[in-house]
């Protein structure tokens, strides 16, 4: 059985940039409907409900047909949006250091123009999805996003920053203005945890 997560904060610690309002039903709602569905899906099997949440994600051939799609939409989705809690923060460092700054720096030559891709690429997003800072397999630093509750795990990256474009996630406060919503977002981002990512 999997589990919704604490949030680790108040609905309204994110505000201004993101209002208590969409807090509470992304993730009292939302994230939590994503959990119900993954342990409905998974119930008739027994080797795969217990596996956890990374390693059921990297092992979607072994779900049964039947169950494949509802356990990549909602598995994805419960991972991302743990994930997604973290990375954000009303503390926590306001830019990256140490052997990240580096490597973004060498890679994208400013934490600006790492934060205009991640923001082109949510933008860029038709429909629903993610945007992400990943490590490829490669060890490289790469921006990328995907569809849907899809995550970068499922194709060997790490996820080290991401974002939810869903307009679930922004439409209360900024309507269609979703490139607004990412550039608030990014005031949010917890750069203690991208860092502790990046050093698994
Ligand atoms: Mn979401």
């Amino acid at each position: 059985m999997y589990e919704l997560p604490e949030l680790g904060y108040e609905f309204d610690a994110l505000e201004p940039h993101i209002d208590a309002r969409t807090m509470e039903i992304h993730h009292s709602k939302h994230h939590a409907t994503y959990v119900a569905k993954l342990n409905d899906a998974l119930s008739p099997h027994d080797t795969l409900k217990n596996l956890p949440i990374e390693e059921l994600l990297t092992r979607l051939f072994e779900v049964p047909g039947a169950s494949r799609t509802a356990v990549r939409n909602n598995g994805g989705g419960h991972y991302n949006h743990s994930l997604f809690w973290k990375m954000i923060s009303p503390g926590g460092s306001k830019d990256p250091s140490g052997e990240l700054a580096g490597a973004i720096k060498s890679i994208f030559g400013s934490t600006d123009n790492l934060k205009a891709k991640i923001i082109e690429a949510g933008v860029g997003r038709f429909g629903s999805g993610w945007a992400w800072l990943v490590l490829t397999p490669e060890n490289k630093l790469e921006v990328m996003s995907t569809a849907n509750q899809d995550s970068p795990l499922m194709e060997g990256n790490r996820e080290l920053l991401g974002v939810d474009v869903w307009e679930h996630a922004y439409y209360l406060k900024y309507q269609n203005l979703r490139a607004d919503y990412l550039e608030a977002w990014w005031h949010l981002v917890n750069w203690n945890e991208v860092e502790k990512r990046f050093s698994l």
